[in-house]
């Protein structure tokens, strides 16, 4: 099923009208505007123009049939086809460098031929979703802000490959999507990474067995924790707690055994800086945690 564009929403919250209704395994397409909505075209285009209240539109939300709070859901991402041009800017106040900046500036970035076109310096695609999540109980969380029910946690893992296990928060989880980035560095540190509109292809499943507070991630290579928080220091740290509860409930070691193992092999690491609250990941070696026999991956 596909999920047109045209279907945001600016907020994930629990009393969204869902646009569509699928039972699971589904397989979706969900197209996504830019986070700007498209609002920057061209180069003369700066954020002193911009509608701040269409910023980080989420495509959806979707409604999973019979998927309760508790459960937690996995979204495997198949495909993201990016439309180019991509967009970044710089402005006052924006971002770690942002007290330095004295003018706004808005950089076209064409896409072709595979590689982004950085005033003509070809840089890799790593194309990735910003913007991903499920419904929050509580308040409405506005979709520029990340938390343990996903959002804006700009993640350069979350990109084709990998498998994003949610927390379900209420009936239905309420998956919705968007702030697609065709290529972006750890950090994110200007605030926008390359920002594109899009169409993210994804296999949607129940991952019985699971219990999680805060999102995970999975690529061919690692399984990270996600966690965000006021400060780095804390979205560390609780990153870290969150996996060492994974590999105890997961493969039977202890506390002290986790911790060690975390310490000698697993690496904190910095998803971005920028946003209303900072994220972090705890990464471990996939092929690690696999032969301690957490496998159902
Ligand atoms: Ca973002
Ligand atoms: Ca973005």
């Amino acid at each position: 099923m596909r999920i047109a564009a045209k279907k945001t929403v600016f907020n994930m919250d629990k009393n969204n009208l869902p646009v569509a209704k699928v039972s699971l395994p589904a397989r979706l397409a969900f197209e996504t505007r830019d986070c700007f909505e498209g609002q920057l075209k061209s180069a003369g285009d700066t954020l002193e123009t911009l509608n701040f209240d269409r910023v980080n539109p989420a495509t959806g939300p979707v409604y999973l049939e019979g998927v309760q709070p508790g459960d937690v859901i996995a979204v495997h991402i198949e495909s993201i086809q990016v439309t180019g041009p991509g967009v970044m800017v710089a402005a006052p106040g924006a971002g770690v460098l942002g007290e330095q900046v004295t003018q706004s500036q808005t950089l076209m970035v064409p896409i072709e031929d595979g590689v982004a076109l950085f005033k003509g310096l070809a840089l890799p695609l790593n194309p990735m979703i910003g913007v991903i999540g499920v419904a929050p109980a509580g308040d409405p969380v506005p979709c520029g802000t990340p938390g343990s029910h996903g959002g804006n946690m700009d993640t350069t893992l979350i990109r084709p490959g990998s498998t994003l296990y949610l927390p379900v928060q209420v009936d239905g989880a309420l998956l919705a999507m968007g702030d697609l980035h065709a290529a972006m560095g750890d950090g994110e540190i200007m605030v926008s990474g390359v920002e594109v509109a899009g169409t993210v292809e994804i296999t949607v499943t129940l991952a019985k067995g699971w219990q999680l507070n805060n999102p995970l991630v999975v690529t061919g290579d690692v399984v990270a924790t996600i966690a965000s928080a006021h400060t780095l220091d804390e979205a560390v740290d609780t990153a870290t707690r969150e996996m060492a509860m994974l590999l105890q409930q997961k493969t039977g070691l202890t506390l002290n055994e986790a911790g060690m193992l975390m310490s000698a092999c697993g690496n904190a690491e910095i998803c971005q800086v920028v946003d209303p609250l900072k994220t972090a990941r705890f990464s471990m070696p996939r092929n690690i945690v696999e032969k301690l026999g957490l496998t159902d991956l």
